[in-house]
């Protein structure tokens, strides 16, 4: 980890090139001089002093607001100095360049919320929604992932988190009075108080799932047989010839991706090879591939027409529980059918055509509420790993009920309950490596 408070660190923290206002952020100790030497003496806290940027020979930079806020009321959590110009690259390199020579170096990626994180300012999923927040590319992505910067995530972590350590001292204190510990584990408040740990957490992982898909949009597998119209289906959807349509069974032989946006949020669709058995090398890769494609998916997608539906249904075996069902009947202007929808077989049914356009708007409408639309004003935005956690959770809590239930032992639930603990709280990095906390800031943007 390095020493977060011995140095002073500075960076553009505005897009290059944006018109309008620069802003070049520093923080660290160095930031009172830096400012009083800029500004000709003591910045006022939080006050906006227009001033003149100079060079160390007098020279004028540019002309603009200086901003100070003293630690440790600041997004940091150190002395912060914000100094605002034009929006022109070479006068803001100036203004960086100006800050380096008294007394600060050039901040890594995401280094100002590293030590936002490290002063205790954010947790680690408040950190992480920073970078979602700028990353965002719909509106409800971005509102999710404010949400998360807010804290809305991690006080229902913190929420599960307590009543885990409730339930630990319970199990705990049973195991310190060995005489009376079958009859203190065999309290059925002790599986009760476990069993609504276990429902919170259910509840979470839901909300968490689909904070995931507001964040990176929701990965709709196309599956089907060749021919089924699963390239045109995409066609239709991306509103572009995207993907090579053609009437010879097997043309689809890689995986075409298209990401495109509904009223605001993000779909990414794949196009998969036809699951089928095949001698040819090529379309023998697409196919593995197409199987690779359904393990990340959120929505299997299966294109077929109304003869193939119930035989296509085994499209459907070896999908991960987790993973949504569509089925598509394809080609109703052929067949003559009406579009429709209904709910069966643990899958949506809908009859469309994707060369018509008919039918569609449904099978968008349905994407879009799984993608979270319309989820309402707590929303908040998560990450996989934060997903993966909760998952991981769920079996140590589940394990912790198993050997309770089974045999009473109460050390081998406590030990669970303890793993438990730990993962819940890399979430928000009450626990939490380095290499966790490299990985995380690293892939944040300069100035951030
Ligand atoms: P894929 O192999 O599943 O990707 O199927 P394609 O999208 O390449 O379509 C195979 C053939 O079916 C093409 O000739 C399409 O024009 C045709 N097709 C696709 N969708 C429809 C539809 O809704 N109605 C009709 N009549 N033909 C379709």
């Amino acid at each position: 980890m390095p020493d977060h408070a011995a140095d002073t660190i500075a960076a553009i923290a505005s897009a290059p090139g944006a018109a309008g206002v620069g802003v070049v952020r520093v923080s660290g100790p160095a930031v009172p001089t830096i400012a009083q030497t800029l500004l000709g003496r003591a910045a006022q806290p939080r006050h906006a002093h227009f001033t003149a940027f100079r060079d160390a020979a007098g020279e004028l930079i540019d002309r603009g607001l200086l901003l100070h806020f003293p630690a440790p009321a600041s997004y940091t959590g150190e002395h912060v100095l914000e100094l605002q110009g034009h929006g022109s690259a070479v006068l803001l390199d100036l203004l960086l360049r100006r800050c380096c020579e008294l007394g600060a170096r050039l901040a890594r990626p995401g280094e100002f919320t590293e030590r936002a994180f490290l002063n205790g300012k954010l947790d680690l999923a408040q950190a992480e929604a920073v970078a979602d927040l700028i990353a965002a590319h719909s509106q409800a992505g971005a509102r999710a992932a404010l949400q998360s910067m807010e804290g809305v995530f991690s006080r229902k972590i913190d929420v599960l988190l307590q009543a885990l350590i409730a339930l630990r001292v319970h199990i705990e204190a049973a195991i310190d009075f060995p005489e009376e510990e079958i009859d203190f584990l065999a309290d059925p408040a002790i599986t009760s108080q476990l069993e609504s740990v276990r429902t919170e957490l259910t509840e979470l992982l839901i909300e968490a799932q689909r904070g995931l898909r507001l964040n990176d949009g929701l990965r709709v597998a196309i599956i089907g047989r060749p021919n089924a119209g699963k390239s045109s289906l995409l066609n239709a959807l991306a509103g572009s010839d995207r993907a090579i349509v053609n009437a010879t069974a097997g043309t689809t032989r890689d995986v075409l991706r298209e990401s495109l946006s509904l009223d605001g949020i993000a779909l990414e669709l794949a196009d998969t090879a036809g699951l089928r058995d095949t001698d040819d090398e090529v379309e023998r890769e697409g196919v593995r591939r197409a199987h690779g494609e359904l393990q990340r998916a959120d929505v299997a997608l299966l294109v077929t027409d109304a003869d193939l539906a119930n035989a296509d249904l085994a499209f459907f075996t070896a999908l991960p529980a987790n993973v949504e069902r569509i089925v598509l009947i394809n080609k109703i202007d052929r067949d003559n059918l009406a579009p429709h929808g209904e709910q069966r077989d643990h899958a949506h049914w809908l009859w469309a055509s994707a060369k018509t356009g008919e039918g569609l708007d449904p099978l968008r409408n349905h994407l879009k509420h799984l993608a979270g639309a319309g989820s309402g004003e707590g929303a908040f935005s998560a990450r996989r790993r934060h997903v993966l956690a909760l998952q991981q959770v769920a079996i140590h809590l589940d394990q912790a009920a198993a050997v309770l239930t089974a045999a009473r032992a109460g050390e081998l639930a406590a030990e669970e309950l303890r793993h438990a603990q730990r993962v819940l709280g890399e979430i928000t990095g009450s626990y939490s490596s380095d290499d966790l906390l490299g990985a995380i800031f690293s892939s944040f943007c300069i100035g951030k």
